[in-house]
């Protein structure tokens, strides 16, 4: 499941700041490498400042694996990938380069957004990977 932060009860505390770790299932279909899939749900591991003015800071990693076949020799193969999380929350509409919310900041979109662009455009078995390097 993927939480929310609740902006306005967390002010009302006087707790501006926080850390989240949750795990979350991937969207189908966010997954475009031919025969592999995720092995493990998602990781998250967020830590989220409110700021002064209502924004919110979110950053943090998302952890993941993956399983297949290798991109280059069909062998199986299984990788872990790390993808940096790193947005601004504003009350109200976001402008596109930030995220907008209305209270509560609902992170699925921004888990989503992670997510993609960590994700490699292919998988590489062990040997694969140290014939590259
Ligand atoms: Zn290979």
């Amino acid at each position: 499941m993927i939480p929310e932060i609740d902006v306005r009860s967390l002010s009302a505390k006087k707790q501006y700041e926080g850390t989240l770790a949750f795990d979350f299932e991937p969207e189908d279909g966010s997954l475009e490498i031919p025969f592999v899939s995720f092995s493990s749900p998602v990781h998250a591991e967020l830590r989220y400042e409110i700021l002064e003015d209502g924004t919110v800071e979110v950053r943090g990693t998302v952890t993941f694996s993956l399983k297949g076949a290798c991109s280059r020799c069909l062998e199986d193969a299984e990788q872990t990938f790390t993808g940096e999380v790193d947005a601004l929350f504003e009350e109200g509409e976001g402008d596109g380069e930030t995220y907008g919310y209305h209270r509560v900041i609902k992170l699925s979109e921004l888990m989503h957004d992670s997510l993609l662009f960590a994700l490699p455009s292919r998988l590489l078995c062990k040997a694969c990977i140290d014939q590259e390097e």
